[in-house]
């Protein structure tokens, strides 16, 4: 093939066979994941609560349904994964404050280690990497899927032009312009979401106090929130044609 783009997850084959290594971190927790009805809208917000363990997050299904990510340390993992339906549904009202009364469990739970991984090159020998298979974070945020989005819309619009030109897709010189182009985007997301990780896992009290600082000012001040929410979203340094709702 001329190019072979690996959005094969995190145990990515196509990294591997480009002969690709990450720089890995674990952390010293657990995520546990399922989608739960509840009495409640949630009036299509996502809420994260920030606790000791990590983030508990609702994000809203259609109806009235939710997928919860619940960050907890891995020894208490094996416990609530294995609560009867009932038991569970009763914790997670009381750790979300029954913001969407009452709670059903749903059939299906998975428990995840949290790790975050990076790709040391982003493409090399006619393969890029997109997605998870170059860029793993803890579920804080909302950064992964919309950072893989911005990678996918980034290598289109460069193999567009590439063919526009003649010029071989897969080349050195293509695949190098990738990496230049999304490295910085990457990195910077990478360690923000490991940086507000580790502020929850902290019992540094100037580290607590900063985070709690910056998300009072960031509920106080409605053009703050707004450009803050603009970045996570949709970064203006580093939004691709594509995900500006341009042609390429
Ligand atoms: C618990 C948890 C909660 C998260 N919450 C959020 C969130 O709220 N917001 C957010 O933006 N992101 C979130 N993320 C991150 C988000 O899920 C990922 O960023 C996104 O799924 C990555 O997409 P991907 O396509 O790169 O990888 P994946 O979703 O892993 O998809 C890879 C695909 O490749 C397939 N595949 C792998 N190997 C092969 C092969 N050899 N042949 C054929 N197919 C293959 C797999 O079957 C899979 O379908 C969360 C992640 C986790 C673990």
């Amino acid at each position: 093939a001329h190019l072979v783009i690996g959005a094969d997850g995190r145990r990515s084959l196509c990294r591997t066979a480009a002969g690709i290594e990450t720089e890995c971190r674990t952390y010293p927790q657990s995520a546990l994941t399922f989608n739960l009805a509840h009495a409640r809208p949630h009036g299509d917000t996502s809420t994260e609560f920030h606790t000791e363990s990590g983030p508990f997050t609702l994000v809203p299904l259609p109806g009235q349904r939710s997928s919860l990510v619940f960050v907890v340390k891995p020894a208490d993992a094996p416990r609530l994964s294995s609560l009867a339906d009932a038991e569970l549904a009763g914790e997670i009202e009381r750790r979300s404050h029954s913001l969407l009364g009452k709670i059903e469990i749903e059939s299906g739970r998975g428990v995840f280690p949290l790790a975050a991984e990076v790709a040391r090159c982003l493409g090399r020998n006619r393969i890029v990497l997109i997605g998870e298979a170059a860029h793993v974070m803890p579920p804080i945020g909302a950064q992964g899927l919309n950072l893989g989005l911005r990678d996918a819309a980034t290598i289109g619009e460069l193999v567009v032009a590439a063919r526009r030109e003649g010029d071989d897709i897969g080349s050195d010189d293509l695949t190098g312009r990738y990496e230049h182009m999304r490295r910085a985007d990457v990195t910077s997301r990478s360690l923000a979401v490991d940086l507000l990780n580790r502020s929850l896992l902290s019992d540094f009290l100037p580290l607590q106090g900063a985070r709690g600082l910056g998300l009072y000012l960031l509920d106080r001040i409605g053009p703050l929130r707004r450009a803050a929410m603009r970045e996570g979203v949709a970064p203006a340094a580093s939004q691709p044609r594509l995900m500006r709702g341009e042609a390429l």
